[in-house]
């Protein structure tokens, strides 16, 4: 099974030479286009290091500056007072059980017992064919909203989580979607950041739902 990717700077190149010696992946640098006609056995071992060679990339070229955030105050005071969700109705209410209920806006654990807001969401400002609608827990009562240069702590529990960057025009740029342990998710933001042609990056759960936006600071 062929595996396509994309170089995305020189010293990315000399990582994917690199690999390529390793996996008999055929690398250009003038296209900064590689092939890996590997078998499908071989496919994961091949994406692994091709991972690993962008983190490393991405540790050996400038540093790129995260800006990590919640959803928009406007719109989390909306949806808490009854504005209509991504689906035209108004947040369900229900009482937070267990330690899992990030709430998207401080980027949060809603404490057990108290109140959630469970809603429909589209994390996207235009509506397009890219822009995904899934559901999301917000607090209910009024909580500070979440803008760091670095993730929440507890992002490392997400095991694995799902990362992908996208273009100005909203849609998903398929050569970043990568699926990396909690640990690693900072550095994979890095990585995907570190092309221009990426606007943000959205992280999820492994189940799909939308945990938060990565800018570049
Ligand atoms: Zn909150």
């Amino acid at each position: 099974m062929p595996l396509h990717g994309r170089a995305r700077s020189e010293a990315h190149v000399r990582e994917f030479s690199y690999v390529s010696r390793d996996s008999r992946c055929i690398a250009s640098p003038a296209s900064a286009e590689i092939a890996c006609p590997i078998a499908a056995g071989q496919r994961q071992v091949a994406v692994l290091l091709l991972s690993t060679s962008l983190l490393i990339s991405a540790q050996g070229g400038d540093a790129v500056q995260l800006r990590v955030q919640g959803i928009p105050t406007e719109e989390f005071d909306r949806l808490r007072t009854g504005g209509a969700d991504a689906h035209g109705q108004p947040a369900l209410i229900r009482t937070a059980e267990g330690v899992a209920n990030p709430c998207r806006h401080c980027l949060q654990h809603i404490k057990e017992g108290d109140d959630k807001l469970v809603l429909a969401y589209q994390p996207f400002a235009v509506r397009q064919p890219y822009a995904e609608t899934g559901p999301i827990f917000l607090h209910r009562e009024a909580c500070a909203r979440y803008d760091a240069s670095t993730l929440p702590e507890w992002f490392t529990m997400l095991d694995p989580a799902a990362i992908r960057g996208y273009g100005a025009d909203n849609w998903i740029r398929y050569e970043t979607g990568q699926v990396v342990r909690g640990n690693e998710l900072a550095s994979a933001c890095e990585s995907i950041l570190s092309d221009d042609d990426i606007a943000y990056v959205h992280i999820r759960s492994k189940y799909g739902c939308f945990q938060c936006r990565v800018d570049r600071d």
